[in-house]
């Protein structure tokens, strides 16, 4: 008997690994791996989910109404022209699916959300990564790798593993660039947490009739990664598409009524932003004492740099993120990012955030082996 083969480029992927979230013989950890809000779900969305336990024979609503309606209402937006997914990552892979395929390119920058690539390959289609400046998506590279088989660009903003974000300025120049028929796709993952002024989640582009795409998901300040959920808002056309090709019932009925009640929960997600722009800056701030470069951060989650040590061949990265290890916190290696001399480090709470720092004044202090 042979065995059933797999559609070409699909052996070629290596699978998303998130991050770790235990460690052999430890039964507490401070897990700042995966940017999950630093302080979890809010009791309302908890409440709610919980209620959603005796409806489970019911299936879903499979159109979202409510929910779309009251991201709608909260954001400005048409209900019609939101898709809600198991996540973002269900509506990027989808996105893929409907736009792309073999021969096609699907474009990102260098250390974009490896999703990208992944959802990219897994329909057959090439991914094209542009380089990056500074550790910044940079906008005329991007256009530079953009070819008349490119069908997508993902970019996220802020920037997932790198923290750093484009201007809004910068994004409409990036379209305006782009050929009329490529789709830019604005993941704004950690929309909510990015408070500077010339930054932009997108919508205005949505709705200037330009192919643009935003995703937004509620694994992040909502702290709902656990529960699958996030959205796109889309072009209208783009939404009908994204409608014929989901799961039916793409999204479970306690997630919706948890997002529902996370959405309506304005104190819990003001609380939450406010707690990281103090942290965040706090954390960059001891990193950049220790030594370590940091680019700035726009996401609840800092880049940390190990420079090379003299008279040192190992990487610094690995030891510090061992010697964290031996010490039950989790933070992320980036490896898989190309990046093996940075660790990523989620801004948890503050007690989360003082065992992180001291922790590692104590692994830069230690002399060399
Ligand atoms: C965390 C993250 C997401 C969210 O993925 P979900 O599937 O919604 O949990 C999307 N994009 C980026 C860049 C992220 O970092």
């Amino acid at each position: 008997m042979s065995d059933p083969t797999p559609k070409p480029g699909i052996m070629a992927i290596d699978a998303y690994v998130g991050g770790l979230s235990e460690l052999d013989g430890r039964d507490q950890v401070i897990k700042l791996s995966s940017n999950e809000g630093a302080f979890g779900p809010s009791p309302k969305a908890q409440d709610a989910y919980r209620q959603a336990a005796g409806i489970l024979h019911r299936y879903p609503d499979g159109g979202a109404t409510a929910l779309r309606e009251a991201i709608g209402a909260r954001y400005g937006l048409d209900a019609a022209q939101i898709v809600c997914g198991a996540g973002s990552d269900e509506l990027i892979s989808l996105l893929c699916q409907a736009y792309a395929g073999p021969g096609d390119e699907v474009l990102y920058s260098e250390h974009g959300f490896l999703m990208y690539p992944i959802a990219a390959q897994a329909v057959g289609a090439t991914p094209v990564s542009a380089p990056e400046v500074e550790l910044t998506s940079n906008v005329d590279s991007l256009l530079q790798r953009v070819s008349d088989n490119t069908r997508l660009l993902f970019l996220a903003n802020p920037n997932n593993p790198t923290g750093t974000y484009l201007s809004g300025d910068e994004i409409g120049r990036l379209r305006r660039g782009l050929k009329e028929d490529v789709i830019l796709v604005i993941d704004a993952a950690y929309a909510e947490y990015a408070t500077r002024d010339d930054y932009n989640p997108g919508i205005d582009l949505v709705d200037a009739g330009a192919n643009v795409v935003m995703t937004r998901t509620f694994s992040k300040i909502f702290g709902l990664g656990g529960a699958r959920l996030g959205w796109a808002y889309c072009p209208a056309d783009i939404a009908g598409v994204l409608n014929r090709i989901r799961g039916p019932f793409n999204v479970s009925a306690p997630a919706m009524a948890a997002g529902l009640a996370a959405l309506a929960d304005v104190a819990f997600t003001d609380k939450a932003r406010d707690h990281n722009d103090q942290w965040l800056a706090w954390t960059r701030e001891q990193l950049l004492s220790l030594g370590l470069e940091v680019p700035p951060s726009a996401g609840n989650f800092v880049l940390a740099r190990f420079p090379g040590q003299a008279g040192r061949n190992d990487n610094a990265a690995d030891a510090a993120d061992g010697f964290l290890k031996d010490r039950g916190i989790i933070v992320r290696a980036m490896k898989a990012y190309g990046l093996d001399d940075c660790l990523r480090i989620t801004i948890g709470r503050e007690d989360e955030m003082h065992a992180v720092i001291d922790a590692l004044k104590e692994f830069m202090e230690k002399p060399s082996p």
